[in-house]
């Protein structure tokens, strides 16, 4: 008896050295990671265009208008209760799109976005393909992460850590040593609590939730708005080599460069956009700031509104559009009776709801694919380089394949003897899909190209 209460006396006093520990925390709260969509890397290479200003959206990925969009999330991972409030913040975008996102069971096997849901140690962070970009990732691979231990209420734990609850009773269990226990300490047990009555920052949730649907959307980063911001570009560059570890390439890509691969659809700045990062004042030369938006802008319901209509069929932004998929190197041969290449590239291609005219080129470059080849003669060039191709009007809203299944139905052929002087030379040919996008008045808007394995000319 007298040992259990040495015992009781002995843990008591340990309770009281623990609570007169634990009161401070020490270091700051850490930050919440920034999106990291990478607004040229769903893109193409060889952007083009544009002219003044440019727009929230790449209007080359936005979905057919009145699309439904398979969403599943990945891994049998999130709780119901998180997975609702996540729908309904995606669903947000509804109200004012043309648009539904069909939220399907996780082992349905073909879906168009795939939500991941991390946490801090994955380090996957929060990000979206652009648009119709989602359909050119592997079923197996998700689209969308968000990092949901940004959506913690993280003030709820400190709180419980300073005044008592479950939380503290479960760092004093494991142990915790409450000497220089700091707020990156604290955020890490929190993940690590997995507490089930878990405290979530509805609007952390709900803000980044949204962004990242709306990249789904096809909508771009709104902080790059050409002359938008007066950036104070050294402190920026520090700031996000500090606190992500992003190089200046990254910083400028991300956040502080206008690209010129959007379009101009009209509207004006909006610092209020779901789609603008926060700016603090010291990132500006002016002192200008942008709070975290956690809710959808008049500025971004009339955009969505505008590319995805309710009231008309095709949204007056949409331009043609093609998607290319299941590529594969094809044929390539020399046929010494017709005398010349036949070129055989094997790929699907589909079409938007307007009607597109495509020219496929065959485009000969050096045997190591650095070069293209120059030529005078006026048939068999693009752009003065040697080359053959042909011209499509492709049907809107249609499913092609060419080449594919042993059938032969797009021949491309490129006679020797209106070749540049190449006999007996190695050269390699480079397929490639080109746009005439009419709408916007650009020629030759590059959807795809690929490089075959060298092929040896036999001469005229
Ligand atoms: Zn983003």
């Amino acid at each position: 008896m007298k040992k259990v209460f040495l015992m009781m006396m002995v843990l008591m006093f340990l309770n009281i050295v623990v609570q007169a520990q634990k009161k401070s925390l020490k270091g700051s709260m850490p930050f919440k990671a920034p999106c990291t969509t990478l607004m040229g890397s769903a893109l193409l290479p060889t952007a083009i265009d544009t002219t003044q200003g440019r727009s929230v959206a790449n209007n080359d990925l936005i979905w057919e208008n009145g699309d439904v969009i398979l969403v599943k999330f990945m891994d049998d991972v999130g709780s119901q209760s998180l997975r609702n409030m996540i729908m309904q913040y995606a669903k947000s975008w509804e109200q004012y799109a043309n648009i539904t996102f069909k939220f399907v069971p996780d082992n349905t096997p073909v879906t168009n976005i795939r939500v991941k849901l991390g946490s801090r140690d994955d380090n996957l962070g929060h990000n979206s393909q652009l648009g119709i970009a989602c359909n050119n990732v592997p079923q197996y691979l998700q689209t969308l992460n968000l990092d949901t231990s940004d959506f913690i209420d993280y003030k709820a734990y400190v709180e419980q850590y300073k005044k008592g609850g479950p939380f503290l009773e479960y760092l004093k269990r494991k142990g915790t040593n409450f000497n220089n226990y700091t707020y990156g300490d604290l955020y890490k047990d929190v993940v690590a609590f997995k507490d089930p009555n878990i405290k979530w920052n509805y609007s952390s949730m709900r803000g980044t939730t949204t962004h990242e649907f709306g990249h789904a959307l096809g909508l771009l980063h709104e902080q790059s708005y050409p002359n938008g911001i007066k950036w104070n570009k050294d402190t920026v560059y520090k700031y996000y080599a500090k606190y992500q570890g992003w190089n200046k390439a990254k910083v400028d890509f991300n956040v502080l460069e206008a690209s010129d691969i959007f379009y101009t659809n009209g509207t004006s700045y909006d610092p209020l956009s779901i789609m603008h990062y926060p700016v603090l004042a010291w990132q500006t030369l002016d002192g200008f700031t942008v709070g975290s938006n956690t809710e959808l802008s008049d500025g971004d319901k009339k955009i969505i509104a505008a590319l995805y209509p309710k009231d008309k069929k095709i949204s007056e932004l949409a331009v043609p559009k093609i998607q290319i998929t299941n590529i594969d190197y094809g044929e390539i041969k020399t046929d010494n009776v017709k005398k010349g290449l036949l070129i055989y590239p094997s790929f699907d291609i589909q079409t938007s709801a307007l009607l597109g005219t495509v020219y496929f080129v065959a485009r000969l470059t050096t045997e190591d694919g650095m070069y293209y080849i120059p030529t005078t003669n006026e048939n068999y060039s693009w752009n003065k380089m040697a080359a053959t191709y042909v011209k499509m009007r492709l049907m809107p809203s249609t499913n092609t394949s060419f080449n594919k299944n042993g059938k032969k139905n797009l021949e491309l052929f490129f006679p020797f003897k209106e070749m540049p002087d190449l006999k007996g030379q190695k050269v390699k040919v480079e397929f490639s899909v080109y746009q005439d996008d009419v709408v916007n008045n650009r020629y030759q808007k590059l959807t795809f190209n690929f490089l075959s394995s060298p092929v040896t000319v036999p001469g005229k």
